[in-house]
């Protein structure tokens, strides 16, 4: 596919789904990435999605998609992305939304060093990379209940989720889960973990896209931090993951 094609493409999917206009700059930003993605996985793990208008729909159009459930144009918001993995969601939100203040997070160092080499090709600033695991640094005092914004996608069950993301969030700030069809299900399930954790209940929205002639349902989950944390969560020794909180509940 030609560039022209790939920006017609992008700016069609971004003004059609999310009501995004987009700028020259930042269709630069996303196709260059794109193509550093595609390149570095031939010799590391990033993605199994290489085909340009899957990974446009399935990684730029899901990852912006928090804005059905919250506005960030303009907003200088601190933002911490929970296993970001190859970037997603905290890049394409960091080329949309350049005003927020963006820290990515994940436990795979080798992946933080391509993000850092793609921050410096893409020229971002106010984005960082963070190496560490969530259940160590939600405790630490320099992370925790630092961040307006909290996001993660496909990291884990929400339950367990919310015992690794909302120790990041601060009283009044929101986490926003990625999740896909059976988001409602889960949520029931972390209920008490998100009451437990200092949470709140906030919005949902449940959306679908075509992706390779495939439809693909979503659902975005917004927790709002309504109290601190109490000190004993996130609990160490792999507990979030062994024994989610809503075993601990029964
Ligand atoms: N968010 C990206 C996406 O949607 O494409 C990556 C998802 S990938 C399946 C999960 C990522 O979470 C991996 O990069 C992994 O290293 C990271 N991860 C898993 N558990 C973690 C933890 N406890 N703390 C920090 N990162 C973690």
């Amino acid at each position: 596919m030609e560039q022209e094609q790939k920006a017609a493409y992008i700016k069609t999917q971004f003004k059609e789904i999310l009501g995004l206009t987009t700028d020259d700059s930042q269709i630069e930003k996303l196709i260059k990435f794109y193509d550093m993605t595609v390149e570095k996985n031939k010799v590391m793990n990033l993605t199994a999605i290489t085909e340009f208008e899957e990974f446009v729909m399935k990684h730029y159009v899901d990852s912006l998609s928090i804005i059905k459930v919250m506005d960030l144009n303009g907003k200088p918001y601190s933002l911490i992305d929970i296993g970001t993995g190859a970037g997603f969601p905290g890049i394409p939100l960091k080329i949309m939304f350049p005003e927020l203040d963006i820290t990515l997070f994940d436990s795979l160092q080798k992946r933080l060093v391509y993000l850092d080499e793609v921050i410096h090709e893409l020229g971002l600033k106010k984005i960082v990379t963070l190496h560490g695991r969530a259940e160590e640094f939600g405790r630490k005092l320099d992370y925790r209940e630092k961040y307006d914004i909290v996001v993660s996608r496909a990291v884990a069950e929400l339950t367990t989720l919310c015992e690794l993301t909302l120790p990041f969030c601060k009283v009044g700030g929101r986490f926003i889960a990625y999740k896909g069809g059976k988001g409602d299900e889960e949520l029931k399930s972390a209920e008490f973990a998100i009451k437990e954790l200092g949470g709140k209940k906030g919005k949902t929205c449940e959306y679908d896209f075509i992706a390779s002639g495939v439809s693909n349902e979503r659902t975005l989950i917004e927790i709002c931090k309504a109290t601190h944390t109490i000190s004993k969560y996130p609990r160490g020794g792999g507990k979030p993951f062994k024994t989610p909180l809503y075993i601990v509940s029964r």
